[in-house]
């Protein structure tokens, strides 16, 4: 019966890191060092948990379905901005995605990047453009801007997944003069960074900034992300939006994270000081990060080959072969607890 599948699936998807379980089994290690996912080892905000807990009370009821709540602590937050919010910014990406592009038309990707906005436009019948960045991966700004000259959307990811480093403002605000379509602009990273893009909404009507509660906030198992939106494009997405997508105890839950400056803080300091570690103590070349993961050139092994190097020394990591425009020999490390980071840096000098 798999002649019935869509072609777009039956030999790609989203790739998963490798279950750390099974590794952590096949090696004998009782815990594992779970540095592939770019999660914050940190648990959960006490305030998050609390909510959801409160929350879970009255689930016999739907949720608001205008997320009235989340949006007003969003504000609170950030300022008076437009909100939009979703089932992790995956969910708000492929709403985005279903609102604004029909069947054919062209989505734009620098590449490397995150593989989930070039899954989720060809799902939708939209065909991909990556445009390759520059080989110190910083965006190649006109080549950008001319491929955006047939397309409605665009998406750059700053900081960027797999390489770690962000576009400036000043970049992005000169391909938001440039381009006639929407720019996805995902900021999954940008509270590891110093940088701040959000005042682009104030002078550009064809921005988004792309958010998650999955990585910073700890809340990656929750599923809750949300977007910075022009006024225009808000009661767009919420029709295009599966209705009651993102659930009560997550939206309750995000309201009680926002809450938290301490955990931020906390895990702005943590990542800060290890990622200069990671940077210093690896001896294969890393890149400059702006983020909570640092990619390495681990040539002459692959990253195939470092993955697994590293699993039987109870370290999980990501491998970036997967990953359009991008060299066959590098791997993406997320900075994890105290010991998780030690025992990856004990193991990568072992080889
Ligand atoms: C993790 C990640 C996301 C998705 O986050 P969710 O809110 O968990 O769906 C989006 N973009 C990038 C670049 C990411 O790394």
């Amino acid at each position: 019966m798999q002649h019935l599948v869509r072609p777009c699936f039956t030999d790609t998807g989203y790739v998963y890191a490798k279950r750390a379980e099974e590794v952590a089994r096949k090696h004998g290690f009782d815990r594992v060092a779970r540095l592939a996912s770019n999660e914050n080892p940190r648990p959960p905000p006490p305030a998050a948990v609390e909510a959801g807990i409160a929350a879970l009370r009255g689930v016999n009821r739907y949720p608001d379905e205008r997320m009235e709540a989340l949006k007003e602590a969003l504000r609170r937050c950030h300022g008076d901005y437009r909100f939009v919010a979703g089932v992790g910014m995956d969910g708000v990406i492929e709403t985005i995605i279903r609102a604004v592009v029909e069947p054919g038309e062209q989505v734009v990707v620098a590449t490397p990047t995150f593989s989930f906005y070039g899954i989720s436009a060809t799902a939708h019948g939209a065909r991909v453009t990556n445009v390759p960045r520059n080989e110190d991966f910083s965006v190649d700004a006109d080549a950008f801007i001319d491929a955006c000259a047939r397309s409605k959307l665009a998406f750059l990811c700053s900081p960027n997944n797999p390489t770690g480093n962000s576009t400036p403002p000043a970049t992005v605000r000169r391909i938001l003069d440039e381009i006639d379509g929407l720019l996805f602009l995902d900021n999954a990273y940008v509270d590891f960074s110093d940088l701040d893009y959000r005042p682009l909404m104030r002078s550009h009507e064809n921005l988004i900034i792309g958010r998650t509660m999955s990585k910073i906030f700890s809340l990656a198992g929750l599923r809750v992300g949300y977007a910075f939106v022009p006024a225009w494009l808000e009661p767009f997405y919420e029709r295009a939006a599966t209705p009651f997508a993102l659930n009560s105890v997550s939206a309750a839950a995000a309201i009680g994270a926002l809450s938290d400056t301490e955990h931020v803080a906390a895990t702005q300091e943590h990542v800060r000081a290890w990622r200069r570690r990671f940077m210093e103590e690896t001896p294969f070349p890393a890149f400059p990060s702006d983020a909570n993961f640092v990619m390495l050139d681990v040539a002459p092994y692959t990253g195939d080959e470092m993955v697994d190097l590293l699993a039987a020394r109870g370290v999980l990591v990501r491998s970036c072969t997967g990953f359009q425009n991008l060299g066959e020999h590098y791997i993406r490390v997320s900075i994890g607890e105290d010991w998780e980071n030690e025992r990856f840096l004990e193991a990568v000098r072992s080889l």
